[in-house]
């Protein structure tokens, strides 16, 4: 008797013209062509890069797309006139409404990823969640919002991927522990391309520099973010809300070569790490074929050409960012999102040379001082929080002479 073939999931992905979206479809293609799974495009959505949206549309046949600038959509439309085409601020939530789909790639860069991962949880849809930003900024909506709709969380992050890789290998184990016993789980961090630079000269990093990542290609706003660490910030925090860990239990490490994405030590004092390339097809690939392993499209790693993994602890005299994410964890309700829209318009500020990379994180973390935290008790308190802080650092920009950042 032959197997029936497994049912054909539909997928959309959201931020599909970026780093993560790219490589997603990159493995969406390699998992179809290889037969390792059955993944039909149903939905794409970009900010406003309408080339590459109209080419992934026409490769992979999709029906519905979305482009959240205006004034690229008539292209789209004339590029694609048997698509429906969702255009403006909301059109990412909005084919993820109208769209029939089972699964989503949340890959949208940053709390403009928010509303529509947030759609996509409420739908019930298992979710390969690359928008760290939505835990960070709403991570106490999102669990209450899984438990009603029946959404899955599969972490495509490296490090969260490596995290829930070791503790899916001890639950394979497992059979009388309900909750894993975690002493503590220690996310790894490259250290980014400052990570041997005195603080003077960092603070004064030009743009190129900031972007020049040692092991990972990325997109802007991530890169900068591992420049300051902020990104580990945003990490632990993520972390905390995907794990039910507390802050105590969530430690960093720098590990410049990023083979071992992250590790678990148990309460016996033994140790799970999850190790592999530098190459996020991989996280992006286990969250697409979750539970199941098949043939990756990443390179392997030659383990004899390695001679060595090193660590080292992080620098918090240089790098402040990643305390802050202890005081996010421990102040609860509207902090996450305070810090992270700061952290926006202060990372696009320094990409427009209108700061020095100094004050990037200077300005997220005067921001969490000086705005009330507010309880978290729905989505109108995050946007809220989020147009505050917004509104707070560009007053600063506005107020502030700054020594613009050399380019
Ligand atoms: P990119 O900047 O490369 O891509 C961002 C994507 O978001 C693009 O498709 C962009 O569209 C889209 N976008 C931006 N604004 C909007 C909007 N308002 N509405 C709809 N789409 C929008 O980012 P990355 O791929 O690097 O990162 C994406 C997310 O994944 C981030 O949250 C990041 O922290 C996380 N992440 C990234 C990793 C990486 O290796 N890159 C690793 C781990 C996590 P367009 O280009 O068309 O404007």
């Amino acid at each position: 008797m032959t197997a029936k073939p497994a049912k054909a999931r539909r997928l959309i992905v959201l931020g599909s013209t970026g780093s993560i979206g790219t490589n997603t479809l990159n493995v969406v293609d390699h998992l179809n062509r290889t037969a390792a799974a059955s993944i039909q495009v149903v939905g794409l959505a970009a900010g406003r890069n309408a080339k590459t949206l109209i080419e992934q549309a026409r490769w992979f046949k999709v029906k519905h797309v979305a482009i959240a600038d205006a004034a690229q959509s008539q292209a789209v439309r004339e590029a694609l006139p048997d698509c429906t085409v969702f255009a403006g601020p909301d059109s990412a939530l909005k084919l993820v409404k109208e769209v029939e789909a089972t699964d989503c790639a949340a890959a949208i860069v940053g709390a403009a990823g928010l509303a529509s991962t947030l759609g996509a949880i409420r739908l019930g849809l298992t979710i390969s969640l690359s928008n760290k930003e939505t835990l960070v900024a709403a991570g106490e909506l999102v669990r209450p919002m899984l438990q009603a709709s029946g959404a899955t969380i599969i972490p495509v992050d490296s490090e969260h991927s490596a995290i829930f890789q070791c503790l899916n290998a001890h639950r394979s184990g497992e059979t009388s522990q309900t909750r894993p016993p975690i002493k503590r789980i220690v996310l790894t961090a490259s250290g980014g391309p400052f990570r041997a630079t005195d603080k003077q000269t960092m603070d004064n990093a030009t743009v190129d520099q900031a972007l020049r990542h040692p092991t990972w290609s990325m997109g802007p706003k991530v890169s900068i973010d591992s420049a300051t660490m902020m990104n580990k910030t945003l990490e632990v925090v993520e972390a905390h809300w995907l794990f039910d860990l507390p802050g105590e239990k969530i430690d960093l490490l720098v590990h410049p070569e990023s083979v071992v994405h992250s590790f678990v030590e148990f309460t016996d004092n033994s140790t799970l790490a999850q190790l592999g390339p530098p190459d996020m097809r991989t996280p992006i690939q286990y969250a697409l074929t979750y539970p199941n392993r098949v043939g990756g499209c990443s390179d392997a790693m030659d383990w004899s050409t390695l001679r060595g993994l090193s660590f080292e602890p992080v620098d918090f005299t240089r790098f402040k960012a990643p305390k802050l994410a202890y005081r996010v964890i421990e102040a609860g309700g509207t902090a996450g999102a305070v810090l992270n829209a700061a952290n926006e318009v202060a990372v696009k500020a320094f990409l427009e040379r209108r700061i020095p990379f100094g004050r990037i994180v200077e300005l997220a973390d005067e921001a969490l001082s000086q705005i009330p935290v507010q309880p978290l008790d729905g989505l109108e308190a995050v946007t809220e929080a989020d147009r505050q802080a917004r509104e707070w650092v560009e007053n600063r920009l506005a107020e502030q002479s700054m020594t613009p950042a050399r380019s």
